[in-house]
């Protein structure tokens, strides 16, 4: 067996939180991770007959039966997963009922996966019927996108459209856009079920005046996705700081000309 801490799916998982700390947008234990693991993937690593814990859920995901993850603990410090990795992160195993995890490794104190595993979780479900390739959910304190959910107006589609107009590139990056859920209490299965409905038709969805949740296939794909979003959010601050505001913008025109160049599909509604 080789040591775990070597584990591609590990280096990255620590390479990543830290990098986010450093970009501000994990302040204290702000953020959450999660890595959907192929059983090949973990078995080099570790022994799968040896469970550690088991740990209840409130939220059944019998979706996920028998299916492992990488995910980082509850009140952990992203700026110091990288010090300190086998007591801030986890490999879980979901059981073959969907009502708990089981621990293979991690959580060295005593502590649990992540506040926000019923977002994780519900988000992967979704994720994983639109594709199968799916692999991560990730959540974090953008700082930009939280100041523009104070200024801007929340609904998605003038929200999605001032983000595509605040750097050329952000249509073929999403061109989905990005979902919005109402303000709701952090932590709980209800803001797991709003998040992963919004999962359906996009792979970003905001949670105002708290942070944003990514999807994709890879950490840097979706790590990528959340820091053009946050690019252009900081765009838009400082554009709205200048007392003049824009003198010009990227028009309509402009975003259907990039959308037909780089064959992209932004949905009608976008454009009415
Ligand atoms: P956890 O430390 O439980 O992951 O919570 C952090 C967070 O960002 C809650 O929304
Ligand atoms: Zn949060």
């Amino acid at each position: 067996q080789q040591d775990v801490l070597e584990a591609p799916f590990m280096k990255e998982m620590m390479n990543t939180t830290y990098d986010m700390w450093k970009l501000g947008w994990d302040e204290l234990n702000g953020g959450n991770i999660s890595y959907l693991l192929k059983e090949e993937e973990v078995k080099s690593y570790l022994d799968l007959n040896q469970v550690k814990r088991t740990i209840s859920l409130d939220f059944p995901v019998k979706e996920l039966a028998n299916q492992y993850f990488l995910v980082t603990g509850s009140g952990k410090f992203f700026r110091k997963i990288i010090e300190n990795p086998e007591e801030c992160l986890a490999v879980i195993r979901v059981t073959s009922g969907g009502e708990s995890v089981e621990l293979l490794w991690g959580l060295s104190d005593g502590g649990r996966p992540t506040s926000e595993l019923a977002s994780h979780f519900m988000s992967h479900i979704i994720r994983l019927k639109h594709d199968p390739d799916h692999r991560v959910i990730m959540h974090t304190h953008a700082t930009n996108l939280i100041a523009m959910t104070f200024t801007h107006e929340l609904d998605e589609v003038p929200f999605t459209r001032t983000l595509w107009q605040m750097c050329t590139e952000c249509l073929v990056v999403f061109p989905e856009g990005v979902g919005i859920l109402p303000w709701m209490v952090p932590g709980t299965s209800e803001i797991g079920k709003a998040t992963a409905e919004k999962m359906n038709e996009f792979r970003l969805a905001i949670w105002p005046h708290h942070g944003i949740f990514g999807a994709g296939e890879t950490i840097d794909q979706v790590f990528g996705l959340i820091e053009t979003v946050e690019k252009a959010a900081k765009v838009y601050n400082l554009v709205n700081a200048h007392p003049d505001g824009a003198k010009q913008v990227i028009t309509d025109q402009q975003l259907i000309d990039l959308a037909e160049a780089f064959h992209v599909n932004p949905p009608k509604k976008y454009f009415p």
